[in-house]
């Protein structure tokens, strides 16, 4: 019997054990996890393969982490049933584990379509250390690659491909890249710097089959896309996307939506048992309900709300909402809430565009109050303009002032500046 289990050891397991530990030192707590070394940032796996980083640098806790937590840490390990009658969590090898509070982080897997020949040697996903590890073992012997998917993980590994010398072609479905982050203005940005780079972009299509080399079938030796047309590659990776892991819970009474469903406590509908991070739905203060938010930062300080409550410390998730920051091939773009709204009277927008300096910055309003912010190549504001958005301040009175190249902090009202930063203006 463990007092706290844990499936799942990246950014929610571990912002649960750190949580844990600050109210209850002596609890026993289990983790169990597939990966051997899960306490390393998902986010690094691209600087891995582009020579950034190394194993060293990519860790996100000391390699003593769940010693020094007193963790009983079952890694390399599947948690392959959950009994929630009986409290336990059956293992791969036939053993289990009782709990009497559990949480589940079992984080997303990657989306693949079916794919003729996704089978063949080359052919990759993207979201764990040891996929970036077979794909760097690849790479020195390759001179190109087809990355199916134009989004944050697609234009990540194709960065890391290009720095590794390789000609790539990335495919993308929708009509421009980066879609879900980014309005087309800002995409197209994003497309010309990653065309300078070499990188040919192909959007409107997908990739149908994998063919083999001539010398070698089993071996990647091209892709056929939707229309047709064929690219010769050695590699092929399948950057699609990303989806809650949930077949530990699924056919149990915890309840799911496209995630797993949870209250603002991260607890599920089950008493005693928790879920944080990708796999949930937790709140988006933008749209004002809970939904997939599939950012590392988010999971960590779900699973640590989630490990306070299991310790018995209330506490309440304050929300999230979508947030990138990237650099892709140089140029800096950050992206907050709702970046592309549909045509609707509701939405107020600003924009400024200087195609000149590369520069670009929107903001959408709803109501006088910021749900959205896309800037690129010009990133200063972004803390003011996320802070009056988290806060929900109207900025009826300076809306046209947020666009101008002095817009800081002393253009915010007084008044407003104590709502938005309380403990620094009295
Ligand atoms: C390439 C890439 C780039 C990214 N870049 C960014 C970025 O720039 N910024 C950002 O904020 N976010 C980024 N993300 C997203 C971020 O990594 C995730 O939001 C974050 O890792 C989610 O953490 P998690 O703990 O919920 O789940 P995960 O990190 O997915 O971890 C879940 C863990 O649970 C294990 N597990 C699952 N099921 C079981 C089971 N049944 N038994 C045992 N173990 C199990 C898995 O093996 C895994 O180790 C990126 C993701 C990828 C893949």
């Amino acid at each position: 019997m463990s007092k706290y289990v844990i499936v799942g050891a990246s950014a929610a397991g571990i912002g649960a054990v750190e949580a844990i530990r600050e109210v209850d030192p002596i609890g026993t707590i289990t983790v169990i996890s597939e990966e051997p070394c899960p306490q390393y940032s998902r986010p690094m796996i691209s600087d891995l393969v582009s020579g950034k980083a190394n194993f060293e640098k990519m860790m996100c806790r000391e390699d003593q982490f769940w010693q020094k937590n007193e963790v009983q840490a079952l890694t390399g390990r599947t948690a392959v049933s959950l009994n929630l009658a009986d409290k336990y969590v059956a293992l791969d090898k036939g053993d289990h584990v009782n709990f009497e509070k559990l949480l589940i982080a079992t984080g997303g897997k990657p989306f693949v379509p079916k794919i003729e020949g996704a089978d063949k040697d080359g052919v990759f996903t993207f979201t764990t250390l040891s996929d970036a590890e077979h794909l760097l073992a690849k790479v020195e012997n390759a001179t190109s690659a087809v990355v199916i998917g134009g989004g944050l993980i697609g234009v990540s590994v194709t960065e890391a491909l290009v720095k590794r010398g390789l000609k790539v072609t990335m495919v993308e479905l929708k009509d421009t890249i980066l879609s879900l982050i980014l309005d087309p203005t800002a995409s197209e940005m994003v497309e010309n710097v990653i065309r300078k780079a070499g990188v040919t972009i192909v959007t409107g299509q997908s990739v149908q089959r994998v063919t083999g080399k001539p010398e070698d079938d089993r071996a990647v030796g091209g892709a056929v896309l939707t229309n047709g047309d064929q690219v010769q590659c050695d590699l092929v990776i399948i950057a699609i996307g990303v989806i809650p892991r949930m077949e530990l819970v699924s056919g149990t009474d915890v309840k799911t939506n496209r995630g797993v469903l949870v209250d603002s406590f991260m607890q599920t509908n089950v008493s005693d048992v928790y879920a944080s991070g990708d796999v949930a739905e937790a709140y988006d203060f933008v749209f004002g309900e809970n939904r997939l938010l599939p950012l590392w930062p988010l999971a960590q300080l779900e699973g640590k709300v989630a490990g306070y409550n299991m310790a018995g410390k209330k506490a309440d998730y304050p929300g999230g909402t979508a947030m990138s920051a990237l650099k892709y091939f140089g140029i800096p773009i950050i992206s907050i809430g709702i970046a592309n709204p549909k045509e609707d009277d509701a939405y107020e927008i600003l924009t400024k565009h200087d195609p000149e300096r590369n520069l670009y910055k929107k903001i959408v309003l709803k109501d006088n109050v910021i749900v959205g912010i896309t800037l690129a190549n010009d990133i200063e504001q972004a803390g003011v303009l996320f802070h009056l958005m988290k806060n929900g301040a109207n900025v009826k009175k300076f809306k046209q002032e947020l666009l101008s190249e002095d817009f800081c902090l002393a253009t915010v009202p007084r008044s407003l500046r104590k709502k938005v930063y309380p403990g620094e203006y009295k």
